[in-house]
């Protein structure tokens, strides 16, 4: 066995010693048969949530309705979640109320996919009565049981397949494939939130052509905010290859794809529940991408958009044009690093200074002037020092 599962080799001792079964599942033991580096490890356990607080000191309840419970162990920290069944659900969306149980294969069978509902023992011992071993080797996405009835539980799952196919480069399963076609109007009842996850991930695949290619042939695209009525505009996005692009520089050329107004883009991306802060830095990206579309970077540019912004708009700018220069980008922030101010609070002169040398009070010149000051000790013109600064002022006060 390896890491991360070595470490996490105890709790399921523990468990058992104190007479439950314990296993790990789920993604985990997915992506350790794929050779692919394993994120979070998950162990579902016969115990109950109450039981499992019994056997060890420090627990976290992160989701006790749910079985789950945070174990804080030897410096790291597990999701241990009761085996259970899930109760009936409501408007094809998460059940009301979930039942634990005390068998693996029960709370194996209500999981997702195939390949997702394996359980490994602490020797590694893989526990695979739906054959998933075998979709892994076929790289096949497949329901767990009858694929519609699946997605009629919870249709999320639908949402999950093509991000899979992305993330894994996977194919759906022939039946799964005509059921999601036929249920994707069941996205509709689907939190924004959750189907953001799900799309975020499907967008930093490798597959996510393949994946966005499968949105489009299914009319799922008519279910996720803003992107109804979009077919040709997603399908420009096809035209690009992008590869190592971020989550958020993805978002930016869908967006930029989506040829919106500033206004619309934000009204978008608060439709999609992003962040505030993820807000600006998209906004922040796309203007400064329709600049560069234009024109080369000027140093001012340059230090207003600050390293991230540079890198990132420099990347889709590559991409748009189909150009494979990442040299550029390189040279782009080496002069970036080289710029003697990166921020307004660097200049070594502040707005009381200049109202002070010039006998004014604040307004518009106040700025106008601070950014002439910018401009000049970027190009170089002048060196940022109080002094000096004040002395080149004094011809410039003139005309
Ligand atoms: P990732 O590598 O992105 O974490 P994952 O498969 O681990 O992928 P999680 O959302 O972490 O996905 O879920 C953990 C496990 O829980 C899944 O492998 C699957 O067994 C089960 N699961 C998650 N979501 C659902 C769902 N909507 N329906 C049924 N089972 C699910
Ligand atoms: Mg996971």
């Amino acid at each position: 066995m390896i890491e991360p599962f070595l470490s996490a080799v105890p709790v399921l001792k523990r468990l058992e010693e104190a007479g439950f079964e314990a296993y790990f599942v789920g993604g985990s033991v997915r992506d350790f048969l794929l050779h692919k580096p394993i994120s979070d490890v998950d162990i579902a356990t016969s115990a109950t949530p109450k039981e499992v607080k019994r056997v060890f000191p420090k627990t976290v309840d992160i989701g006790i309705e749910h079985g789950t419970v945070l174990v804080l162990f030897g410096q790291k920290s597990y999701e241990v979640t009761t085996f259970r069944t899930d109760g009936a659900y409501e408007d094809f969306r998460r059940p009301k109320e979930v039942s634990f149980i005390r068998n693996l294969t029960e709370d194996l069978k209500r999981r997702d996919f195939t390949m997702n509902a394996m359980a490994m023992d602490k020797t590694g011992q893989l526990i695979d009565p739906y054959n998933g071993q075998l979709a892994i080797k076929e790289k096949r996405i497949q329901t767990v049981g009858n694929p519609k009835d699946r997605f009629h539980e919870d249709a999320l799952r639908i949402m999950r397949a093509v991000r899979f196919v992305s993330q894994l480069s996977f194919h759906i399963e022939e039946h799964t494939m005509r059921a999601l076609k036929e249920l994707a109007p069941l996205l509709k009842n689907i939190a924004v939130e959750r189907k953001k996850a799900e799309f975020d991930k499907l967008l930093i695949g490798k597959g996510w052509k393949e994946a966005i290619t499968i949105l489009l042939e299914t009319n799922l695209y008519c279910y996720l905010p803003g992107l109804q009525n979009q077919k040709k505009q997603i399908e420009k996005l096809l035209s690009y290859n992008s590869e190592k692009l971020t989550k958020n520089e993805m978002w930016s050329l869908l967006l930029f794809c989506l040829q919106q107004d500033p206004q619309s883009t934000e009204t978008f991306l608060r439709d999609w529940r992003f962040s505030v802060h993820d807000i600006k830095e998209i906004l922040r990206i796309l203007a400064y991408v329709e600049r560069r579309l234009v024109q080369e970077w000027s140093l001012y540019d340059l230090y207003k958009a600050g390293r991230a912004t540079i890198q990132s708009v420099e990347k889709l700018f590559l991409v748009i044009n189909g150009l494979d220069e990442v040299s550029r980008i390189a040279q782009l922030l080496d002069q970036y690093d080289r710029l003697p101010i990166k921020d307004r609070k660097d200049v070594d002169v502040t707005g009381s200074d200049l109202m002070e040398w010039f006998g004014l009070n604040g307004g518009p010149w106040l700025k106008e002037m601070l950014v002439k000051i910018e401009q000049a000790i970027l190009a170089g013109k002048v060196r940022n020092d109080k002094q000096e600064i004040k002395e080149w002022l004094k011809p410039c006060s003139q005309n």
